[in-house]
């Protein structure tokens, strides 16, 4: 069976709904395909940054998911056993100016419905995009594989949003202008009841000499715990008992030692991240385009993945609608056009978010008793400064956001 859109969006993780969402409120047509049929989406991207939330709002799906956020109002930072950052979200002057968990399931589920709303969104799912349908020269939609069989999808656009390892990417040829980075580290996550004695508004990083880890309050009411472990160490660890990583997050924080215990039975309990970022120089070729993960993929620090899928979709809609307005002589350049100048304005603000993960992923592996105390000492600097905590955080958490002479009141609300 063939499916005529103007937009083939492949993937329904944050980018590629967010994605059709903006496209049908500019009254576009657009057909979603996703592999996977619901759910399993643990410890993806709960962490929405501030800039994320502002973009939420303004494709009023934060009303949809008001209820099931939780904010953030601090972030701490204890090194070598004391805390020597206390950043305090509440104090900064922007309209939007704290993180929110939200589980990635409720995002999703909250764009979906909105695009379902306004119409003009047919979403196949499960359907899988196994390769490009081209002619003369540019990609003309997919082939993909459904529960019913095989479907083309012949679109005026295809967009990428399948994610890090994406296919669109591989199958457009965009691989080759692609460098993958792996960092030192990779994570481990794991889930645990949340300790009665900590702040539940709080985001917590302890490091020790060379080793950190994140532990982060969660909507479900546990703590999220990421244990940094070096590249390719999982076989090492696992090679011993779970009692090994139960002594690691012991070293970082002795009060969750006998929760871990009891909760983390075995590694089935836990998830491994494997930590890599993509630079991907070329974003789009004649007839498609990448959004989220797959033209730029970061790494876990400061919650950027979901942040900037989100913003590449709301940068990228009305460019493409406006494109697809163009007579169909024309439409083609128009869209190359779009695509390129969607990159342009996209990319600063992401090499701008990977500099400064690549600086704080650099301070975390810091491991040698001077470098650690120099660590400690840009920490208390920065403890004392809020005007350079904004500063830092700025490029990260309110890029699309001037401070004004006030605080304003906070947007979100809180789940207790
Ligand atoms: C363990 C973990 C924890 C994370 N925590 C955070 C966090 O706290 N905050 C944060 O901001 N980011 C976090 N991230 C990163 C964040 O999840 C991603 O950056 C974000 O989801 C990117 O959105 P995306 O839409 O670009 O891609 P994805 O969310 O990866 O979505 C891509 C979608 O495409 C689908 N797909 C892939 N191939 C095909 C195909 N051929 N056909 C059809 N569909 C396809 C996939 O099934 C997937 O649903 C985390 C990631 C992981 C793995």
């Amino acid at each position: 069976m063939t499916i005529r859109t103007e937009v083939c969006v492949v993937g329904g993780g944050p980018g590629g709904r967010a994605l059709a969402l903006a496209l049908v409120r500019l009254g576009r047509r657009v057909v979603l395909l996703e592999q996977r049929a619901g759910g399993g989406r643990a410890f993806r991207g709960e962490s929405v940054s501030p800039d994320g939330v502002r973009l939420l709002a303004g494709l009023d799906v934060l009303e949809r998911v008001r209820g099931h956020t939780h904010e953030v109002h601090r972030l701490e930072i204890a090194d070598g056993g004391s805390r020597v950052l206390d950043v305090r979200f509440e104090s900064f002057p922007y309209a939007y100016r704290l993180p929110v968990e939200l589980a990635q399931p409720v995002l999703l589920s909250a764009l979906t419905r909105a695009a379902d709303e306004r119409g003009g969104c047919t979403v196949l799912e499960p359907a899988s995009a196994i390769g490009l349908l081209v002619d003369a020269g540019a990609v003309r939609g997919v082939r993909a594989k459904t529960a019913d069989g095989t479907e083309e999808i012949r679109a005026d656009v295809t967009v990428g949003a399948d994610g890090r390892y994406s296919s669109v990417r591989r199958l457009a040829g965009l691989d080759h202008s692609a460098e993958r980075t792996p960092l030192e580290r990779d994570v481990i996550w794991l889930k645990l009841p949340f300790p009665a004695a900590w702040d539940r508004r709080a985001y917590r990083v302890r490091i020790s000499a060379g080793r950190h880890g994140l532990f982060l309050p969660s909507t479900d009411g546990t703590l999220r715990v990421g244990l940094n472990i070096p590249k390719g160490g999982l076989r090492e660890l696992r090679s011993g008992d779970i009692g090994q990583l139960h002594a690691r997050l012991a070293e970082l924080a002795p009060e969750l030692e006998r929760e871990a215990a009891e909760a983390i039975l075995g590694w089935s309990d836990t998830h491994l991240l494997d930590i890599f970022t993509t630079d991907v120089r070329r974003w789009s070729a004649p007839g498609v385009v990448l959004i989220g993960d797959a033209a730029h993929t970061l790494s876990p620090i400061l919650g950027q993945g979901v942040n900037h899928a989100l913003a590449d979709a709301v940068a990228l809609a009305p460019l493409l609608a406006g494109a697809l307005e163009a007579p169909r002589s024309g439409r083609q350049a128009a869209l190359g056009a779009a695509v390129a100048a969607f990159q342009q304005d996209r990319e600063p603000a992401v090499r701008r978010s990977r500099g400064l993960q690549l600086r704080q992923e650099r301070m975390f592996s810091l491991a040698a008793a001077p470098a650690a105390a120099l660590r400690r000492t840009v920490y208390r600097v920065l403890n004392a400064s809020p005007a350079l905590q904004r500063r830092v955080l700025a490029p990260a958490y309110f890029p699309g956001q001037r401070p004004g002479p006030a605080a304003t009141p906070a947007r979100t609300e809180q789940r207790t």
